[in-house]
């Protein structure tokens, strides 16, 4: 018999209708192509099909000719529509068998419940005769693992939190990849910079790109992450010289890692000062305070805020003067620069260093000529110094433009704690 042949390609296969249909979000695939590429093996296609007995056995067959390694997920259950044990057996042009093991772990599950076994149940005990049963620890369906055309072929329980542990079990010490192959990711968060404007300072990187390497750039809420890849032995130090010439082009927009956010940094930084923040929020109603709470340990730096949503809050609360809403509106410089220093001169601002405001329009009514939705100004104030106002112009529904301001007031509060030159203008932001 010859040698089992080494995982270079994988295909991945998620089985049920309410995938097809759209009634539930696949992200089993997502999942299984992360860990697969850090084990090393590249996956090259990802399929879903009803829970249909030919489609099923004709794209396992498909897959098992295009690639090493098929993982399917989905239909292995007691119900009707659960085919995955039987179109394995028809793809591998076998019969099934009902397996001792699977059946005395599945009796053993029904008489802890005080219940019969009954043939539905039972059925999850089928397993093509030339294939193995794979125990699920994390639930009833036990998995499956047979060889299609010298392909190694595993199908998984659907539900997430069985899939996860049973793919771990079973497929993580099944791989061979080849030496120095496995793949090693990076990812640094930028804001301040648009995705087209941080793409064009890392042109010729992205255009490198090779199967070893690779340079890319997505967009969400107005952070870019750059997403940083490398293969082979060499790997980390690859990463760590992408990762400095990223650091060169982009400069300041890049505030951390993965993990980071503008919250999680501000709060970090706030605690490493022993400094404190407050807010007033108008268009965002309580967001801007709830992204810095969010973040644990935010006690430590957060004192509170202002929700002065109607111009009279923002008066006899912040002490905003009312001539100045009368005369440049509630949504202008002059009210988010009051808001902000109002938060300072406020009785929960005695202890704080640094305050945020916010005043805009989030739409879809209030818009005017002078003042389209999407206007907000953002106010920083700092105890002790200068007050910045900046005025964007925010794309977007309503929950995006809230969302939006919320990162732009972060986003403002962080460049002001890393004490470093914010781009000249940014994301959103409209020169007057
Ligand atoms: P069960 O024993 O729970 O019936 P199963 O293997 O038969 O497991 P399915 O019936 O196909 O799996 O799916 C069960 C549930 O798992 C679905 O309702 C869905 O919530 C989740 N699920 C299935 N496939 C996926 C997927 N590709 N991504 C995310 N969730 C999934
Ligand atoms: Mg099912």
């Amino acid at each position: 018999m010859s040698a089992p042949r080494a995982h270079a390609t994988a295909c991945v296969l998620s089985v049920g209708d309410e995938l097809v249909l759209g009634q539930a979000l696949d992200t089993n695939s997502m999942w299984i192509s992360d860990r697969l590429l850090v084990l090393g093996v590249r996956p090259v296609e990802h399929a879903t099909v009803p829970d249909d007995l030919g489609a099923q056995s004709d794209t396992l067959r498909a897959m098992a000719r295009r690639c090493d390694l098929v993982i399917a997920t989905g239909g292995l259950g007691p119900t009707k529509d659960d085919l995955t044990r039987h179109a394995l057996a028809q793809a591998m042009g076998d019969v099934l068998v009902e397996d001792d093991e699977s059946l005395t772990f599945l009796e053993g599950l029904e008489r802890e419940r005080e219940r019969a076994l009954t043939p539905e149940r039972r059925a999850q005990a089928l397993r093509p005769a030339r294939s193995r049963a794979l125990p699920n620890g994390f639930g009833t369906a036990p998995g499956l693992h047979g060889v299609i055309d010298g392909a190694d072929v595993f199908c998984l329980p659907g539900p997430p939190r069985e899939m996860r542990p049973m793919f771990e079990a079973h497929v993580t010490p099944a791989i061979r990849a080849s030496p120095g192959s496995a793949v090693s990711t990076r990812v640094l968060r930028t804001y301040g910079l648009a995705e087209a404007d941080a793409g064009a300072l890392l042109s010729d990187l992205m255009e490198r790109a090779t199967d070893d390497s690779m340079v890319g750039t997505t967009a969400s809420g107005g952070i870019v992450s750059v997403r940083l890849r490398a293969t082979g032995a060499d790997a980390v130090r690859t990463l760590d010289d992408l990762d400095a010439l990223v650091r060169e082009r982009l400069g300041s927009a890049v505030f951390g890692g993965e993990h980071e956010t503008l919250a999680t940094l501000a709060v970090l930084l706030l605690k490493e000062r022993g400094e404190r923040v407050g807010v007033a929020e108008s268009c965002t109603g309580g967001l801007l305070g709830a992204a810095i709470t969010a973040v644990p340990g935010s006690s430590a730096v957060y004192d509170g805020g202002y929700l002065t949503y109607a111009d009279g809050a923002k008066t006899s609360v912040l002490g905003v003067d009312a001539s100045l809403i009368e005369r440049h509106g509630a949504v202008s410089e002059p009210v988010a620069r009051a808001m902000a220093r109002g938060v300072l001169a406020s009785p929960i601002g005695a202890r704080t260093d640094h305050a945020l405001a916010v005043t805009g329009v989030a739409g879809p009514d209030g818009g005017t000529d002078e003042k389209p939705v999407g206007t907000v100004f953002i106010g920083y104030a700092r105890r002790g110094g200068a007050t910045e106002v900046r005025h964007f112009r925010i794309a977007g529904d309503r929950d995006d433009v809230r969302a939006r301001s919320v990162t732009a007031a972060l986003g403002m509060l962080t460049f002001a704690l890393r004490g470093v030159e914010a781009p000249a203008k940014l994301l959103w932001e409209i020169r007057r």
